[in-house]
């Protein structure tokens, strides 16, 4: 049997009176991936920061590896004790279209430095995981460098790197090259495809349409706080059944 690793169910939340979010239920068994596409201002990084917990949700109910973070009571998301939401919270891993780097850290401080804080390691623990990280990345000569010495590519994978070394069970990614250059997303694309080739769970949220459909196992649509649409990827890039689907994947080929 395949275990579910995020089981979401009816995940409400607004914005004052911007509802955002308004039934959003999906499931994402181990080891497989989920893309998710959708206009901009759909609600895809709000779902995606209301299971990282950089958001809270009003309403609905969500699972991590069959663990609750927060359940629906009369109308309302009541969320689990806050250590409870630190355990969860360690299990996902969030990497952002902007990078989210420390400027004035270098590589190795960035990768070190939530380790250190979040998983009490020790600083040679921390810095042998980063080696081993950085060297899958192809970052071993960068661990010195800052930042602002560094390529759009290389500080996408540098965020990759500090999402991977908190060992999370699943990983998150929120429109990852759209910062980049086509060259540079070749290479963090190539990033991403390795690691489900070696069966990391994730969700990808991307407006790179060729790629989500070779990588994942499930796709989808998302407009307007709703799934619109989800589907095989084959069939949901390909044949969509919505006309609302359909006119959203045109409008991203040339
Ligand atoms: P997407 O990632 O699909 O572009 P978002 O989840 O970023 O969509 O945003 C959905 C809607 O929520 C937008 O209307 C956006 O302005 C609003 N929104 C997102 N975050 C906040 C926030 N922190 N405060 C107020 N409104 C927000
Ligand atoms: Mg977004």
């Amino acid at each position: 049997m395949s275990e579910v690793m995020i089981s979401a169910q009816h995940i409400v939340k607004a914005f004052g009176d911007n509802e955002v979010l308004k039934d959003i239920s999906f499931s994402l068994e181990k080891g497989k991936v989920l893309s998710i596409i959708g206009p901009s201002g759909s609600g895809k990084s709000t779902l995606l920061r209301i299971i990282t917990q950089l958001e809270k949700a009003d309403g609905g109910n969500l699972f991590i590896e069959g663990e609750p973070l927060f359940q629906n009571q009369d109308g309302k998301a009541v969320y689990v004790s806050s250590r409870q939401q630190h355990s969860l919270m360690l299990k996902t891993g969030l990497v952002f279209q902007s990078f989210n780097l420390f400027p004035h850290f270098t590589v190795m401080r960035n990768i070190t430095e939530a380790q250190r804080a979040v998983l009490s390691r020790s600083k040679e623990e921390a810095e042998e995981r980063a080696w081993a990280v950085l060297k899958e990345m192809n970052l071993e000569d960068k661990a010195d460098s800052f930042p602002s010495a560094l390529s759009g590519g290389q500080k996408q994978r540098v965020s990759i790197a500090r999402a991977l070394v908190i060992d999370p069970k699943i990983l998150f990614f929120d429109e990852p090259t759209s910062a980049l250059d086509p060259e540079l997303t070749r290479q963090v694309l190539s990033v991403i495809k390795s690691l489900s080739e070696r069966d990391m769970t994730m969700v990808v949220v991307t407006h790179e349409m060729n790629f989500a459909r070779s990588i994942s196992d499930w796709a989808i649509f998302m407009e307007n706080g709703y799934i619109v649409e989800e589907g095989e990827p084959e069939t949901l890039f390909v044949s969509p059944k919505e006309e609302r689907t359909r006119a959203f994947i045109t409008s991203f080929q040339d």
